[in-house]
């Protein structure tokens, strides 16, 4: 199909595997084994025998009737904050890590800004009993305290990364300095459909369970598998990749992806790569990026940490490109509107991430009947903090 990744890993202009020279090993032996692998029956026993007893999947796709009510259109809300962990990423953690296991692996690193695919990465390892390291700046640790606490209680080394502005983007660079120290025993579990191929085209097909249930949920609750809209939000874009993989080629379903426009797109704090970027290499991989006029990257900024990311996947900027997706975006307060507006109809509190595609219910033109999917990506447990301050600053 026309969005699909080629053999070396281009999305149209997109992709690729832009690394150092000590890293081919590494990378080369994921290129050469990663279809294979997915592909192998026994592998996909495995993967949908713990997606079901162990993730509870599928999740549900849910008709929301009073949020419907406000409005006036269809909407059903795909339920991954129902998920073990409580979000997507364990789709893919648990996919990678068959994945590794495969390849004879036993020692298991990740990177984590939030600690979000921290955690869901450790959890995998406590679950298959092997060696994980999580590099996360020092920043982001002392910010994201309660789930350095989880990792390291699931058995996680949690190593703080000094270098730079002590976040994400040092955290990656940390972990793959690790991976090109130890290229025979290591397998890094990448959290979105990010870094160089075969990353984000093995991370979308791990999402992909997202529309492959979606089609047959909605073939049963309307007679009809595919829906007039989905609308997922993008940080990395692996939710919003895993959700739209299925549809891809078929034009009739919209498909729409919503950024992080912080404190305004044009407030210089916000995460709306598309609205504001512009092509170049970040992480291995060439990609729609924020970056200065000489090319280096932006420090991006939302009030949610999971789509405070610089760049996005490159899977997005192809389909960007094409027209095949739209990208809009969505503002801390709208998102956080949102929120309590889901949370008030539906009585579902849910991440501030996913609260900003439900922010977009505000903007798009609806009809009655159509359906709109709006993807759960994860629950929010983990922003109690930043809804009690909304509450307090609105005297709620
Ligand atoms: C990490 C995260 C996201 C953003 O990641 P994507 O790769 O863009 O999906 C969105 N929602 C939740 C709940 C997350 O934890």
């Amino acid at each position: 199909m026309d969005f699909e990744v080629n053999p070396k890993g281009f999305y149209g202009e997109f992709g690729g595997a832009f690394i150092p020279e000590m890293l081919y090993p590494n990378v080369m032996e994921l290129q050469r084994n990663y279809l294979n692998i997915l592909h192998d029956a026994y592998f996909q026993q495995e993967y949908r025998k713990l997606l079901k007893d162990y993730v509870g999947r599928p999740s549900p796709l849910y008709f929301a009737p009073r949020l419907s009510g406000f409005y006036q259109t269809r909407i059903f809300l795909k339920r991954e904050d129902l998920n073990h962990t409580g979000a997507h990423k364990i789709n893919n953690t648990i996919g990678q890590i068959l994945v590794a296991k495969r390849l004879g692996k036993t020692r298991i690193i990740a990177e984590t800004g939030a600690g979000q695919h921290g955690v869901a990465t450790a959890t995998v390892c406590a679950l298959m009993g092997l060696k994980c390291i999580v590099y996360m700046g020092k920043i982001d640790a002392e910010r994201q305290a309660p789930n350095v606490l989880r990792m390291k209680m699931l058995g996680a080394e949690v190593v703080p990364v000094y270098s730079g502005n002590m976040t994400l983007k040092d955290a990656t660079n940390e972990a793959i300095r690790d991976w090109i120290n130890h290229p025979a025993d290591t397998h890094y579990i990448i959290g979105s459909v990010v870094g160089p191929h075969p990353y984000p085209d093995l991370v979308t097909r791990l999402q992909a369970i997202i529309s492959e249930e979606m089609k047959r949920q909605l073939r049963e609750q309307t007679g009809n598998e595919n829906p007039g809209f989905i609308i997922a939000c993008v940080g990395g874009g692996s939710n919003a990749a895993g959700a739209f993989y299925h549809y891809l080629d078929n034009p009739e379903v919209r498909l729409i992806a919503v950024e992080a426009a912080g404190k305004g797109i044009d407030s210089g704090e916000s995460a709306a790569t598309m609205a504001l970027g512009h092509p170049g290499i970040l992480h291995g991989s060439r990609t729609m990026l924020m970056q200065t006029e000489d090319g280096q990257i932006t420090e991006p900024y939302s009030l949610s940490a999971g789509l405070d990311y610089p760049g996005i996947g490159p899977i997005h900027s192809h389909l960007f490109k094409t027209g095949r997706a739209v990208y809009e975006n969505a503002t801390d307060e709208e998102s956080l509107e949102a929120a309590f507006r889901l949370t008030r109809l539906e009585g579902i509190i849910p991440a501030l991430e996913s609260a900003h595609a439900l922010a977009f219910l505000d903007k798009g033109r609806f009809k009655p009947d159509d359906v709109v999917v709006i993807i759960l990506s994860g629950r929010g447990d983990k922003d109690m903090d930043t809804y009690i301050r909304y509450m307090e600053k609105h005297d709620m």
